[in-house]
């Protein structure tokens, strides 16, 4: 479906059915079946609106892309990416939801879960900083959603603390998967096995990124190295994060993008004093130079650092602690 060449306003819909199995229907969800709200936030292609369902007054976020604006930029690619990638990643709480998308004339229309809380950022800029148990939490909800992503063949490649939002009750629900990558076969992912041949459809890469994408302070040495990005890229993203939660700053910082490349190049980062110990003992075990030495997820969530967390659904469930 293009479309680029097509006004109506048809949309499709992510439904669970009774056996639990995903599946997309064609419904006839349109502008006229949402209250439109108040204005959530701007991006550089689009406005995100608070909306309700007339019929069910369920609460969503509506991400309003302007097309003209979209082609004339060349940002077709990226709209796709997301609205594709995003459609792989519907059955984690951790991961914001799109449930249906449309079109009219002048725009597109993404309705997702509405993350109330905002972005993680600005509740980490407000607290200074986060104690070890906020971190230990956030970074294992972070963790979670980031090997369910990984498992479903998706590398996010653009992970920081502006793309994890929260929702009501401060649980993440990470976004932006306009940078993402999708890996031409998750099933065969993951083992280091075989990789499919060249470019492949629209979104599809293989395991080899070609540019620079991402976000300078979190970006992996090997991306900027190798022009090359994997799933531990996101694991070295997520070192940053937990440096970052528990110092108050990103560990690779400098007055511009070239400086700081040559940080991370160089490994170049110290810890403040009093940073706690098992967390700067993971940190150091997430941000090595070399990805295939990085720790891969299942010794993360063993680390000591999360001693004591209950991962899968429990996580979820849990009571988020009070910010402190
Ligand atoms: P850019 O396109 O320039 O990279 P962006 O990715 O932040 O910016 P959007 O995805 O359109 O652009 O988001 C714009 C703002 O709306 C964000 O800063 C975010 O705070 C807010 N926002 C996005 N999605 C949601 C959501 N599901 N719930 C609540 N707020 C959201």
């Amino acid at each position: 479906e293009d479309w680029r060449e097509r006004g109506a306003a048809v949309g499709s819909r992510q439904e669970t059915d009774a056996s639990g199995q995903t599946q997309t229907r064609l419904v006839k969800k349109g502008v006229k079946d949402f209250n439109f709200g108040r204005t959530l936030g701007e991006g550089s292609y689009s406005t995100v609106l608070a909306a309700t369902d007339r019929q069910t007054l369920k609460e969503y976020a509506i991400k309003v892309l302007d097309k003209r604006h979209i082609i004339k930029e060349k940002k077709v690619k990226y709209v796709n990416i997301e609205r594709d990638t995003l459609n792989r990643l519907t059955e984690h709480p951790g991961i914001v939801r799109l449930y249906y998308t449309f079109q009219d004339e002048r725009s597109l229309y993404f309705v997702l879960d509405l993350a109330s809380g905002g972005e993680l950022l600005g509740v980490l800029k407000r607290m200074g900083s986060f104690d070890v148990e906020c971190t230990r939490f956030y970074g294992a909800e972070i963790l979670d959603s980031v090997a369910y992503m990984h498992s479903r063949g998706i590398i996010h490649r653009d992970l920081k603390p502006e793309n994890v939002l929260l929702d009501r009750e401060m649980h993440v629900k990470i976004t932006d998967f306009g940078t993402a990558k999708i890996l031409a076969d998750p099933q065969r992912h993951g083992s280091g096995s075989q990789e499919a041949p060249g470019d492949l459809t629209d979104g599809v890469e293989t395991d080899r990124a070609v540019s620079f994408v991402g976000t300078a302070e979190y970006v992996s040495p090997e991306l900027l190295r190798d022009k090359n990005a994997c799933k531990a890229s996101d694991l070295w993203a997520f070192g940053c994060i937990i440096y970052q939660l528990l110092a108050g700053r990103p560990p690779f910082k400098a007055a511009n993008e070239y400086l700081t490349f040559q940080k991370i190049l160089a490994l170049e980062y110290t810890f403040p004093d009093g940073f706690p110990e098992l967390a700067r003992d993971l940190v150091e075990r997430l941000l090595v130079l070399e990805p295939a030495n990085r720790l891969p997820v299942e010794h993360i969530r063993n680390h000591r650092f999360f001693e004591g967390v209950q991962w899968g659904k429990s996580l979820w469930r849990q009571k988020s602690p009070r910010l402190k």
